[in-house]
């Protein structure tokens, strides 16, 4: 098959390697997906917007892809310290009345309307944790006697002195990771960089299986190797995941996958940037996060999130702010106008520029450089039919609605409370004060026509 060359930077080599899918022309693609015991903010629709994106660069260039993305409903271990020693699953399923499987299925069904809502496409399969429990158990035991991981006390802990590339990935060092451990290590480890496996169940615990070493619960690395490797064998494409989850979760995947299948698993590691609000990460647990039916509730379109996420590098930090994204609001509504103007006539596709679009993908899905093609293209003097045909093609990429129209009518974010502040400055006569509104207004793509005034 003769498909275009891409390349994609790989976290594990630090550079950008050429895709060679091991099934000629098609990608297979697990991705970490949600945990549903709470929902998910902006910044986590992010981190599912880059896979989205990646399947649709790919498939835009003539590939095939599969993806998979896991669904953590299992609330326990999202952090291998437990230090509060708190089940986050059944912490909500108090809190909420409910029974641990009606909490999974409910943020199970915002995540789907979420990423509906910004035109992340439904991965092939959302394998749930809790399906994979015997194939988890089994791969432990394969790890304890092979002499990998050890029992102690009722819990599981791989041995990382036996795995001598721990580390490889996020270029953590056994040193470092000493450092980077405070608090008096678990005495049952060891080496304090050990990680768990199989975790004992304490009281308090909602999802108790039985194992071979007593009942608990496995640990949240192990879930990825036990589904990636269960659906996809012991070699896939590519691995995504937030930068997030570099360390700890996908170097311990590959100490796992890599001491099971005796070689590498993965082609490619790929890492999506966080979303930053005021300085931090977005995160439920520092408190500044905003939901997508926020937005939506300020007037947002939700896509002008995913036009704000396109002029970022996918695996760089993205600075959220309001005003970045009712600039990209506008910048939006602008777009789609334009398009629908512009479509008024049958166009065709143009094949240079559509080459220069391509190129951006295939460079390690440079979609910044697309949607500055985007621009460059709208203002360029190719015909208004053909610019719309052009855009009409990139935007199953893009999935920015493009073909939805202008929508005259609706009045963008902010603007009504601004047309009622000028309408009350110019029945004072405050006429200063009109003119800096319709300044204003404009500046957001309104223009205002005063009937003509005679005294
Ligand atoms: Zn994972």
């Amino acid at each position: 098959m003769n498909l275009p060359t891409v390349r994609l930077y790989n976290t594990l080599t630090r550079r950008k390697e050429e895709l060679r899918p091991l099934e000629d022309g098609v990608v297979r693609i697990y991705s970490c997906g949600p945990t549903v015991y709470r929902y998910a903010h902006v910044g986590n629709l992010r981190t599912f917007m880059f896979p989205d994106l990646l399947r649709r660069s790919l498939e835009y260039l003539g590939y095939h892809t599969e993806q998979v993305m896991n669904v953590t409903d299992v609330g326990h271990l999202t952090d291998d310290t437990f230090e509060r020693g708190e089940d986050k699953m059944l912490v909500t399923a108090r809190l909420e009345n409910k029974s641990t499987e009606e909490i999974a299925a409910a943020y199970t069904d915002a995540f789907l309307d979420d990423i509906r809502k910004i035109n992340i496409r439904p991965a092939a399969r959302y394998p749930r944790a809790t399906e994979y429990i015997p194939r988890m158990i089994e791969l432990i035991g394969q790890l304890v006697a092979q002499g990998n991981a050890y029992v102690a006390d009722g819990n599981v802990y791989f041995d990382i002195s036996t795995f001598p590339s721990y580390g490889k990935l996020s270029r953590n060092t056994v040193d470092k990771l000493m450092a980077g451990h405070r608090e008096a290590p678990d005495p049952r480890k060891r080496h304090p960089a050990d990680f768990t496996l199989w975790k004992g169940a304490g009281e308090h615990r909602a999802q108790v299986w039985d194992s071979p070493w007593g009942p608990g619960f496995p640990g949240w690395h192990i879930e990825c190797s036990a589904m990636s490797m269960s659906i996809f064998g012991d070699r896939f494409d590519i691995h995504t995941g937030g930068a997030d989850n570099v360390f700890p979760h996908h170097e311990s995947e590959i100490a796992q996958s890599e001491s099971i299948a005796g070689h590498p698993v993965v082609s490619i590691w790929m890492h999506g940037g966080m979303l930053m609000l005021a300085g931090s990460r977005m995160a439920k647990s520092a408190g500044n996060f905003f939901r997508i039916t926020e937005l939506e509730d300020q007037g947002f379109d939700p896509l002008a999130f995913r036009y704000l996420a396109l002029q970022a590098k996918y695996r760089t930090q993205l600075n959220f702010s309001t005003d970045g994204l009712a600039g990209a609001d506008r910048a939006l509504r602008q777009l789609r106008e334009r398009v629908a103007e512009w479509s008024s006539e049958q166009g065709a596709v143009s094949e240079e520029w559509d080459g220069r679009f391509r190129a951006s993908l295939a460079d390690d899905l440079d979609l910044p450089a697309a949607m500055a093609l985007v621009a460059e293209l709208s203002r360029s003097n190719v015909a208004p039919a053909d610019k719309a045909a052009t855009l009409l093609a990139w935007d199953r990429v893009l999935g920015l609605d493009l073909e939805r129209g202008g929508r005259p009518h609706e009045l963008p974010v902010g603007a009504a409370e601004l047309l009622a502040q000028r309408e009350r400055a110019r029945a004072a006569k405050d006429f200063a004060t009109a003119d800096a509104l319709r300044d204003r207004l404009k500046a957001m793509g309104v223009s205002v026509a005063d009937p003509r005034v005679s005294d």
